[in-house]
């Protein structure tokens, strides 16, 4: 039942997940964490090692490298996987551990006897009798999100290398720090994968092909209140914090926000919130798919801020909008080669093409706004950014049969 494919996927996958590679939101440096640099080098030594081409870790820390073509007129073709993982949950001594054979029942955890991964609390769970599943030991994130995307485009292209005989165009690697932060796109990184179209290998179930994210702002407002000695503040001190509680109770927070909204509405989220009474600011991101709606949510928190403002004259506040990400389906949208090559490729591999719109973004996001196409390739990763992380080896192999289908089909005919 386990193909060497599965194999490798499996001991690459437990080798870079071993490597602790989170980035930190918190940090003005490029990459956020010097220990991205340990995955990055470790990709460097083994395409080097497998004979890639052009092999570079960028001043931008990314590392690239090439499949070279194995006949002409075919377009480039980008792969490219995030060395990153989320800053939200532990990431540090990650020991994976790999169930072979999955019997259906409840998973366990050495570090963490409380925790449990189930079909109750995870339902794809229960399609992957018999598959070989890999999960953390419970005090950490697996970091399969996107190490399984680093491993099923190694084990891509080291296949692709070593049978030079399967005809195929030239294929660009990537692998970007800081995409859980949203930092992991240069602005010199379209023009030095110097491709026609890529994928991302960031995304989840078997078949899944995203070309549809949301389009994404983030607003900072600041509270300046009016500071005096509690003992003498009467008709003289303004509570910062006061007007921020007052900012946040006045926006839709029962109707617009992540946990009250799914599908296709967009929402409102307070991220963080710091200050005293003196000053207070608040932090959030707005999302939506459409740039309509996503304006009009800026223009709602303005209209809120504006509104506490003139309720105190004393007070200031300030609100300021940053676009962070755009819906990728607004260039593909007008030419949809990419996506339907990845629905043929899927298809090749025995599976149903499956896209929706993702309630997220992601690197492909930013490339496809910056002029290079960028779909979104499913990878297997389930539960991701918590404890129970888990992925199917098996569900890897099937990305992997997809990577190589791609290669395949963008050739002259
Ligand atoms: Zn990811």
């Amino acid at each position: 039942m386990r193909s060497d494919f599965d194999r490798e996927l499996e001991q690459r996958l437990v080798r870079y997940a071993a490597i602790d590679s989170q980035s930190d939101d918190t940090s003005p440096t490029s990459p956020s964490t010097e220990i991205q640099l340990n995955m990055s080098r470790l990709l460097v030594q083994e395409l080097e090692a497998m004979g890639a081409a052009d092999v570079e870790l960028t001043e931008y820390g990314v590392v690239l490298a090439t499949v070279p073509a194995t006949v002409e007129g075919a377009p480039v073709m980008g792969w490219c996987a995030h060395v990153d993982t989320a800053p939200q949950f532990n990431a540090t001594g990650v020991k994976p551990v790999v169930h072979r054979g999955y019997n259906g029942g409840d998973i366990t955890f050495a570090d963490a006897p409380e925790l449990k991964l189930s079909p109750e609390n995870a339902p794809y769970l229960a399609e992957k009798l018999g598959e070989d599943i890999i999960t953390a030991s419970g005090t950490t994130l697996l970091g399969g999100d996107d190490k399984a995307g680093v491993a099923i485009i190694m084990t891509a292209a080291r296949h692709l290398l070593e049978n030079p005989e399967v005809p195929h165009g030239k294929i660009r690697l990537a692998f970007t720090p800081d995409e859980e932060i949203g930092r992991g796109v240069d602005a010199r990184l379209p023009g030095d994968m110097a491709c026609d179209f890529a994928y991302t290998f960031d995304g989840s179930k078997p078949g899944e092909i995203e070309y549809e994210t949301f389009s994404a702002d983030g607003a900072v407002v600041t509270v300046t209140g009016v500071s005096a000695h509690p003992g003498w503040a009467k008709d003289k001190m303004v509570n910062a914090l006061h007007l921020a509680a007052k900012i946040l109770m006045t926006l839709p927070h029962v109707t617009m926000t992540p946990e009250t909204t799914d599908g296709l509405d967009g929402f409102i989220h307070a991220t963080t919130i710091k200050g005293g009474s003196s000053e207070a600011e608040i932090k959030f991101i707005l999302r939506d798919f459409e740039r309509e709606a996503l304006a009009q949510k800026g223009a709602l928190l303005r209209k809120v801020c504006d509104a506490v403002q003139a309720s105190e004259p004393r007070a200031q506040i300030t609100c300021e909008i940053t676009p962070q990400y755009r819906n990728m389906r607004y260039w593909l949208e007008n030419d949809m080669t990419p996506v339907e090559l990845a629905h043929d490729a899927v298809r090749a591999a025995g599976m149903e093409p499956v896209s929706v719109p993702i309630r997220g973004g992601t690197d492909g996001s930013r490339l496809t706004e910056m002029g290079l196409p960028c779909p979104n390739v499913f990878t297997g990763m389930q539960e991701i950014h918590g404890p129970l992380e888990w992925i199917s080896v098996q569900d890897m192999a099937k990305a992997l049969r997809v990577a190589l289908e791609l290669a395949k089909r963008a050739v002259p005919s």
